[in-house]
């Protein structure tokens, strides 16, 4: 695929704990030469797993920042059986701006496997994609809704053909203990950072943990202890990973949206009116939410139905809406044994 112009100033072969910076290419109207810095941390000890920890692929979710930052300063070698490599935050400029995007207006999670002689996106996906995840048995992509979605906050898996690869998937999310978790397809073109890592047989897990632009006290602990007990769970961290049942709680909720029609989308633009809350349970064809038109007083709003049955998992946090946003996803409820 090329050799990445991307630089690591840390050895990635090497035990013990460092933490250093991967360095992008990067010219502006201010200077000349610059680069980009994306801090990298990795802690290692022996010959066992590796997991790679990722936070802040959209800057507007800063769950798995935080949850990516606490790992990465307080995991010591001595706790690792194999090498823990974590990037707190992929798109440092989104996060200080709190935009899903970057400045440039690349969305880092469509940018896989990238290229060498891309965009820095496309470049930072391209160096992850043949440096990065190559190592990894363990692939870790925390997302949430940033703020134009609440999620049921979830652990989740896109589905995958190869059965022991999804097998190994389930493990990964039910490890994070979630009180739900949500198959899903891509309803949005192609470029994951989890496609990609699937795509290279790594063990996958991902999350979407709530979202709307604030994040809860008891969000920051599951971001925390699930992310803990998942590494634990594949033998990167000592410690023996918890179930729920050792935890008391009930089984998780199984959650699939892996049909167009679990997504609805906004028939035109207006202000969106949500009818539903997460959690609810819907029936064909029930409201689940309104676009009103604040030019048109005289226009009644237009309704979105559901167009399966099941639980509301996702709804839009923002009002302004845009035709063909999406407003509420709808998710049937299914069984394990479905995931084979
Ligand atoms: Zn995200």
């Amino acid at each position: 695929m090329g050799e990445s112009p991307v630089s690591c100033t840390i050895d990635l072969t090497a035990d013990g704990k460092q933490a250093g910076t991967l360095r992008l290419p990067r010219s502006s109207n201010t200077s000349g030469w610059s680069s980009l810095h994306v801090p990298i941390v990795s802690v290692a000890t022996g010959e066992g797993p590796t997991a790679l920890v990722i936070g802040g692929v959209h800057g507007d979710e800063p769950e798995g920042q935080v949850a990516a930052l606490k790992l990465a300063r307080e995991l010591q070698p001595e706790q690792v059986t194999g090498r823990v490599i974590v990037i707190p935050c992929a798109s440092p400029e989104a996060s200080r701006a709190f935009t899903r995007l970057w400045p440039s207006g690349a969305n880092l999670n469509r940018s896989f496997p990238g290229s060498p002689t891309g965009s820095a996106d496309e470049q930072l996906a391209h160096f992850l994609s043949i440096e990065l995840f190559p190592r990894a048995d363990v692939v870790v992509d925390i997302h949430s809704g940033g703020r134009s979605a609440l999620h049921l906050p979830w652990s989740e898996m896109q589905w995958i053909e190869d059965a022991a690869q999804r097998r190994q998937m389930v493990e990964g999310m039910l490890a994070w203990n979630t009180d739900w978790c949500c198959v899903y397809i891509d309803i949005a073109g192609t470029g994951l950072l989890v496609g990609e890592a699937a795509r290279q047989g790594k063990i996958v897990v991902s999350t979407e943990l709530g979202g709307g632009g604030h994040v809860t006290a008891a969000i920051h602990r599951l971001a925390a202890n699930g992310l803990l007990n998942v590494l634990r769970r594949f033998d990167v961290v000592e410690g023996e990973a918890v179930t729920r049942a050792s935890l008391g709680l009930p089984e998780q909720v199984l959650l699939m949206a892996t049909e167009l029609d679990n997504y609805l989308h906004a028939p035109e633009s207006g202000l969106f009116e949500a009818l539903v809350d997460l959690g609810q349970r819907v029936d064909v064809d029930e409201p689940v939410g309104r676009i009103h038109y604040l030019e048109r007083p005289d226009r009644a709003p237009e309704v979105i139905r559901s167009k399966t049955a099941g639980t509301v998992c996702v709804v839009r946090a923002i009002a302004t809406t845009d035709q063909g946003d999406n407003v509420v996803v709808v998710a049937r409820e299914a069984h394990r044994s479905e995931l084979g």
